[in-house]
């Protein structure tokens, strides 16, 4: 039994069984990108947006009936997140995006529809939209802060500053959308201090979840210049270790935690080695919460 609320056992409790995700490209691009809010894109962020393993090739009708239909030769669960992974989520007018969402919730067993977002590409109209789907199934909007510290946003390039953040979980929050939010640790020049900063700030907010990323660098990115560069030298497993018990010891009992770390796309990996050992950091993770006989939120208190 972990220490934390994993996301397997929170959907095994809300649902009743197991609930598997269906990642789906659903081919939109980023402001950050096209130069509404940014060029170039965040460092770290690679060619795809995310969701390299997604075929893109087919229409997101495709994708999810695909899905389903290889369940019935091999099934896996009889519930399912459809997953908007892909650049920004919310990208693209109303009228467009209820297409794309529609075309996606096809089967009665989809209860959860999930969007990857910016924050600064919320608004009300959106919100409603997506609100709308409710009598459907769940709704969660998922939103990349990766930081706090405003500083470290303008050197990644996130293109949004924090109140951002603040203003569009308070607007998804008003109409009843679980937000779950993106952390990472590890991003350059950050310290111990800054992980404390983006917890706290984490813990002001009503939020359904957490989702906590390892910084790699992967092919093809900004990131991968400045690393060759010696601009950027990764944080080593240990400090990963350590500054992911931190954020779990002190995030609200509350949030589900989705993840602890995070994975690069197979091939694509420049640095640094040790974020291949998923299983090994986890297990450490764990190790670590019980010799100290901690769990999640146990210093909650601290940092409110
Ligand atoms: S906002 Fe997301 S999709 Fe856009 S560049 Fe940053 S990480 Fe990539």
């Amino acid at each position: 039994m972990r220490k934390y609320n994993t996301l397997k056992e929170y959907l095994k409790q809300k649902y009743g069984e197991s609930v598997v995700k269906i990642c789906i490209d659903g081919g939109f691009t980023c402001p950050n990108r096209d130069g509404r809010s940014g060029y170039g894109g965040c460092i770290f962020c690679g060619e795809r947006g995310a969701g390299e393993h997604i075929d893109a090739s087919q229409s997101i009708y495709e994708q999810v009936r695909s899905y389903l239909e290889a369940q019935k030769i091999r099934p896996t669960a009889n519930k399912f997140i459809v997953y908007f992974q892909n650049f920004t989520n919310t990208y693209d007018s109303v009228t467009s995006l209820k297409k794309k969402y529609d075309a996606a919730l096809i089967d009665d067993r989809i209860v959860v529809l999930s969007v990857g977002t910016r924050p600064d590409c919320i608004d009300k109209e959106i919100v409603e939209l997506l609100a709308s789907y409710k009598d459907r199934c769940d709704v969660w909007v998922e939103l990349g802060l990766q930081t706090a510290n405003d500083n470290t946003a303008s050197l990644i390039n996130r293109g949004y500053t924090g109140d951002y953040f603040t203003r569009a979980v308070e607007l998804l929050n008003l109409y009843g959308i679980d937000v779950i939010a993106h952390m990472i640790i590890g991003l350059p020049n950050e310290t111990l201090d800054d992980i404390k900063q983006t917890v706290a700030f984490l813990n002001r907010h009503k939020l359904a979840g957490v989702k906590i990323h390892s910084l790699y660098v992967m092919e093809g990115t900004q990131l991968a210049v400045m690393y060759r560069n010696g601009e950027f030298t990764p944080i080593t497993e240990k400090e990963y270790v350590d500054w992911a018990v931190y954020a779990i010891t002190h995030l609200s009992p509350e949030f589900v935690i989705h993840r602890v770390t995070g994975d690069c796309p197979p091939g694509l990996l420049v640095a640094p080695e040790w974020n291949k050992q998923k299983s090994r950091i986890i297990q450490t993770i764990d190790k670590i919460l019980d010799e100290n006989n901690w769990h999640q939120g146990i210093f909650w208190e601290k940092t409110i």
